[in-house]
């Protein structure tokens, strides 16, 4: 899609302002950054930020950073950033180069941090991380200036360099923004900008005995990259004032300005790192990629394909109000792209076996299946047929209420792309569950259509015995059973105990075993699957990436 048709169709209050700068000539091009924190795995609410800045940028021919916001190395790893930078790729963007990274600029904003206190604008506060929140008063009383406030220019610059020595104790002291203790917004009363930390950075190692806070590494790395729009969440609308006041009081070399969207909330699961981080470490799930977590990550693995990640976070769209969207709506998206893309196959999730008397023993055949119903250029591949096939348990009733227009006693029935059978007989256990169908078939239906031009009302799938391949296949469904985890009890109470089942003995056609992980394909009228990681040609696994329709709702509405 070109530039220009893309810009067209898509309207939002973030695109509206970058045009109207354009137009204004109020920037050349235009500069945006997705600043991901490598502190845990990315997640579907990442991408909405993602999408938005690279698709800007994009759109508007100009350029996207990826920069990590790695200022805390207490909770910072490697594992992170090559995750983050794999996932951003699978999205299919491209940040030009190497990522950035703030301690890129730990020297920088060093030296800015110096420039404030020479202006009398910063001082080092040796009160504690407690006296500091409580002399910081409430949204009604003004706080209390710190007694360290109007230390000197030089002893204050004496001492900010014996912190980057390492020569106190973490938190010790930390460095403030000297601004108003009276401000009626909280961030402006005298802001912590640096603190003293003794960890070991994954980049820097052990060069650093004081790391920037947030605030102060965020809009300066921003003018130093020459961002020109810096996009962030909602919550960071009352740290504005503060960005604006850091970059108008400091000499970077350009003027970003920053804009707040609503950050992506989903029904059915938690968007929180610290909430995922926790999924992970205390073991209710079996990783950051697992198919049932709102990882990137969980996702690729479940089978959901990059493209419709991005569809999805189009037709949420951007808005500055803060919504709840529902997860139906991703597996929409998923469903969309996958009805349109995706190949078919056989696959039978609970075999039931049917054996057809008039088949002759030991002879079997191949029948031609298409491979997409509405795509011919997908081709056809041949199935293998024979005597003992099986179908869906859920395919068969001995003895069915009116509506049911599948298999049934004496009930005659379409094998897809095989041909008509009619069940003759059933074997029952001891229990009285029927594990076996006895059927006819009529030769004159190869294909799936009677000579005679009879109709049947109902089609099924199945899979030939003897060339089945066995698999497991793993369902998923939502990681939390409430729309909103944690509203009437802790949250993890509300995880849901199904959302994970695996089926055994499931029977597929042979050319699954070609399937590729990442590529799902669907199983007639049962879904859309994919190969897991775990699985071999040994012991196959697939996982269920999306059912064919939505079958929570209508679950939910029956109880
Ligand atoms: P935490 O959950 O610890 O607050 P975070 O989710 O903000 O962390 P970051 O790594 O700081 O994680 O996020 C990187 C960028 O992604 C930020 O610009 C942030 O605003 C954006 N982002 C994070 N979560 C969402 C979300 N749910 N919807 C949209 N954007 C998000
Ligand atoms: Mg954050």
């Amino acid at each position: 899609m070109s530039a220009e048709t893309e810009t067209e169709d898509r309207r939002d209050f973030i695109r509206d302002i970058v045009r109207t700068d354009l137009d204004a000539g109020k920037v050349d091009t235009v500069v945006t950054r997705f600043p991901p924190e490598p502190n845990g795995f990315l997640h579907i609410g990442h991408a909405k930020s993602i999408c938005l800045n690279f698709g800007v940028a994009g759109e508007f021919g100009g350029r996207c950073n990826l920069r990590f916001d790695d200022t805390n190395p207490a909770r910072e790893e490697q594992l992170y950033i090559d995750a983050i930078e794999e996932d951003v790729r699978w999205l299919g963007f491209d940040w030009g180069g190497d990522a950035k990274h703030a301690s890129d600029y730990f020297e920088e904003l060093y030296g800015y941090a110096r420039h404030l206190i020479r202006e009398g604008k910063a001082y080092v506060d040796d009160q504690t991380a407690d006296e500091i929140r409580e002399t910081r008063g409430t949204l009604t009383e003004p706080g209390t200036p710190s007694p360290f406030r109007d230390r000197s220019p030089e002893e204050n610059l004496e001492l900010f360099e014996k912190m980057r020595a390492g020569a106190f104790e973490t938190g010790a002291r930390v460095l403030r923004a000297k601004i108003d203790m009276a401000s009626g917004n909280i961030n402006m009363r005298d802001p912590v900008l640096y603190r003293i930390l003794h960890a070991t950075h994954p980049r820097t190692g052990d060069a650093w005995h004081i790391y920037p806070t947030y605030d102060f590494a965020h809009g300066q790395s921003d003018a130093i990259e020459g961002v020109t729009h810096s996009l962030c969440t909602l919550e960071f609308e009352d740290h504005r004032p503060l960005y604006d006041w850091l970059i108008e009081n400091l000499p970077v070399p350009s003027r970003p300005y920053q804009y707040e969207f609503a950050r992506l909330n989903l029904t059915h699961t938690v968007l929180s790192k610290r909430r995922l981080i926790q999924l992970v470490t205390e073991g209710h799930v079996l990783g950051w990629d697992d198919p049932r977590m709102p990882t990137l990550a969980g996702l690729r693995r479940k089978g959901v394909p990059p493209e419709a990640v991005v569809e999805f976070t189009k037709r949420i769209g951007v808005t500055k109000a803060d919504n709840l969207v529902e997860v139906q709506m991703l597996d929409a998206a998923v469903r969309d792209h996958l009805n349109a893309t995706a190949e078919r196959r056989m696959g039978v999730l609970r075999p039931l076996k049917v054996v057809i008397e008039n088949y002759p023993e030991n002879e079997t055949e191949e029948l031609d299946a298409a491979n997409h119903p509405n795509d011919e250029s997908a081709g056809t591949r041949k199935v293998p047929f024979g005597r003992e096939i099986y179908i869906e348990a859920g395919d068969f009733m001995e003895d069915p209420p009116k509506k049911f227009f599948r298999l049934a006693s004496g009930r005659e029935v379409r094998l897809r792309f095989a041909y008509f059978i009619t069940c003759t007989d059933i074997v029952k256990n001891a229990a009285g569950e029927v594990i076996e169908v006895r059927a006819i078939y009529d030769p004159a239906t190869r294909g799936g259509d009677a000579l005679d031009g009879r109709k049947v009302k109902g089609t099924i799938h199945w899979v030939a015995a003897g060339t089945a391949l066995d698999a497991d296949v793993r369902l998923y469904d939502h990681l939390f059973a409430e729309e909103v985890p944690g509203k009437d009890r802790d949250w993890l109470e509300d995880l849901n105990p199904d959302a994970l089942e695996v089926l055994t003995g499931c029977k597929l056609e042979p050319m699954l075993a070609d399937a590729v992980p990442g590529v799902p394909v669907q199983f007639e009228r049962t879904g859309y699957f994919t190969p897991d990681p775990d699985s071999t040609p040994e012991h196959l696994v697939f996982n269920r990436t999306v059912g064919l329709r939505d079958s929570w709702a209508k679950a939910q509405q029956k109880s």
